[in-house]
């Protein structure tokens, strides 16, 4: 059983896997390789462009990282040579006024320098508005004076305008142990977003500057509305403030999944000596987007040939394969059905078939040649199986198809037949005192007789059986075959075959004879039956003698002796 169901599986398989198939997959095969490699090239493309616009953006954004830093330190800079003024000059009033001369225009992104006193009271401004304002509660104020070192406060909105903005400190008694007086700065944050300029426009790309809390202290234009805000509330960002946020690196990268599908690649630097830090994100997939068009393309581009080279080779197996095939079974089973004409066009084939449709023409003009020769052989035989050998005349089988074809022929023409029945008297007896060897030769004689009178009255004779004779006269009536009768009866007893046996003591025949019109109401062998009996007729008589009869009729329009 398992045998039986793992061939069929077998044959469906082979339907399945037809000559067409076949050949579809054979080109499938053929071509994909070559469009598999040409994906494959672009999507190495597609990653080689996304590492080369990482790193280029990587150094991009530590340009930026230099120049924030290089800003800061200009900060810093400032400061401490104004913490020097004031720790040289001393005196709130004469440094407050080498303060205000000293606010470089060259500068343009310190906004305001302030000096305020240990307890946090600002003494003097470049801006006067913020003279008494007491720093003590800031958190950038109370650490400078524990450290003793610049610091760079987080994001804040300063007052009046509420314009964002980070405090730069420096405490005096870094320079000088005497002076407990601390130098601001404030920072103009809009210079630190122009300088990142360079980090914006670019599509899947995004940078911003954050204080230590995460706050985006900068960015460049196409951002800017990121400014103030923390990095948690900004789309894309807030996956990777924790990260970006809590590394104690200084600088570092990453790369992710973001929660809206896109791949992203983050880089954070520090700015040194505080704690705001540079991120840089890339989206890969806008990056590689001119790529990823290519890549979808070059999909297509497979469908495309995978299609056409499928039809090509669909219509290929049809043309080459199929066709020739259907043409050569088509002329097969029309030589089953026995039309040899079939010939195959070998024009029309490829010449791989060639070869077989001329095998296949020259056995059609075999079976050809062979059927004509069968043909020719079976009417010999026909011919041989009407003969009979012994007289040489038809036999009891050709004389019948005879009498049928004159019979219909007599009909059509409404003409007379007639016929003679011959038979050769006591002739028993002529076998028993000449022996059955001379009786044949007897038969032979009278056979020859009967031969020679059917020629001369275009009658048809033949053997009917033993020593029965017959001869059919077509367009001949009842008085012209009796007539003919008696010429039969007077040259078999010209042949003077002695048979002293006989009354006649040389052999003779008794015939009866009959006639008719053939119509629809007779047979055939009405006839026959109308001679027989007048051949009885005549042995009944005495032998040796014609009978002809058309006064008793067996059926309608058959004449006969009485
Ligand atoms: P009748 O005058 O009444 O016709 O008598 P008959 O002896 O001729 O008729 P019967 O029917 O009694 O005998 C016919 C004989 O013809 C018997 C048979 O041996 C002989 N015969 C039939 N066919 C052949 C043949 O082919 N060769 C020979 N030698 N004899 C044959
Ligand atoms: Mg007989
Ligand atoms: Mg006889």
């Amino acid at each position: 059983m398992a045998n039986v169901s793992l061939n069929r599986k077998r044959v469906k398989l082979k339907q399945v896997l037809g000559i067409r198939a076949r050949l579809a997959l054979l080109a499938v095969i053929l071509v994909a390789p070559l469009m598999f490699e040409r994906i494959r090239s672009l999507e190495e493309a597609r990653g080689k462009q996304i590492a080369q616009a990482t790193v280029e953006f990587t150094t991009v954004a530590r340009h930026s990282a230099d120049a924030q830093r290089e800003v800061i330190s200009s900060v810093e800079t400032i400061l401490k040579s104004e913490a020097f003024i004031r720790a040289s000059i001393g005196g709130v009033s004469r440094s407050c006024d080498v303060l205000r001369a000293s606010l470089p225009t060259s500068l343009p992104w310190i906004r305001t320098l302030l000096i305020a006193g240990q307890d946090g009271r600002i003494q003097c401004s470049t801006n006067n508005m913020y003279v008494g304002l007491d720093l003590s509660d800031r958190p950038y104020f109370q650490q400078a004076q524990e450290t003793g070192r610049f610091v760079l406060s987080d994001f804040l909105l300063a007052r009046p305008a509420q314009t964002p903005t980070v405090m730069a400190v420096y405490p005096v008694s870094a320079l000088s142990g005497e002076s407990d007086a601390v130098v601001l700065a404030t920072v103009n944050l809009e210079w630190m977003s122009k300088i990142m300029y360079n980090l914006g426009g670019r599509p899947g790309i995004s940078a911003v500057l954050v204080d230590s809390a995460g706050t985006v202290l900068a960015a460049p234009a196409d951002q800017r509305s990121a400014v103030g805000r923390p990095l948690d509330n900004i789309p894309l960002m807030a996956a990777i403030s924790d990260m970006a946020l809590r590394s104690d690196q200084d600088e570092g990268s990453l790369s992710f999944m973001a929660a809206d599908g896109s791949r992203r690649a983050v880089s954070f630097i520090r700015i040194a000596g505080t704690n705001a830090r540079l991120i840089a994100s890339i989206d890969e997939d806008k990056v590689s987007a001119a790529v990823s068009r290519d890549i979808r393309t070059a999909y297509l581009q497979l469908a495309f040939v995978v299609v056409f080279v499928l039809l090509g080779a669909l219509i290929a197996a049809e043309k080459l394969v199929i066709k020739p095939i259907e043409m050569l079974a088509d002329m097969a089973k029309r030589f089953g059905e026995g039309d040899l004409s079939a010939r195959a066009a070998r024009n029309r084939l490829p010449s791989e078939f060639v070869p077989l449709a001329r095998a296949f023409n020259a056995m059609a003009a075999q079976l050809g040649q062979r059927e004509r020769e069968l043909v020719a052989s079976n009417d010999r035989l026909t011919v041989m199986a009407s003969i009979d050998m012994l007289s040489g005349l038809a036999n009891r089988r050709g004389f019948q198809s005879r009498l049928d074809f004159d019979w219909m022929r007599a009909q059509q023409h409404h003409s007379e037949l007639s016929l003679l029945m011959i038979d050769v008297d006591h002739f028993k007896l002529f076998n028993d005192t000449y022996g059955h060897l001379e009786g044949d030769s007897c038969l032979t004689r009278i056979g020859e007789t009967l031969s020679g009178i059917a020629a001369d009255t275009l009658g048809f004779a033949a053997r009917y059986g033993g020593e029965e004779f017959c001869l059919l006269l077509p367009n001949a009536d009842l008085a012209q075959a009796a007539e003919i009768g008696e010429k039969v009866r007077a040259a078999v007893l010209q042949l003077c075959l002695p048979h002293i046996t006989s009354e006649h003591m040389i052999v003779s025949v008794s015939i009866g004879v009959a006639a008719t019109r053939p119509n629809e109401t007779l047979r055939p062998g009405d006839l026959i039956e109308a001679a027989d009996a007048a051949l009885y007729a005549a042995k009944h008589r005495g032998r040796n003698m014609v009978v002809e009869h058309g006064v008793v009729p067996v059926r309608a329009g058959i004449a006969m002796a009485g």
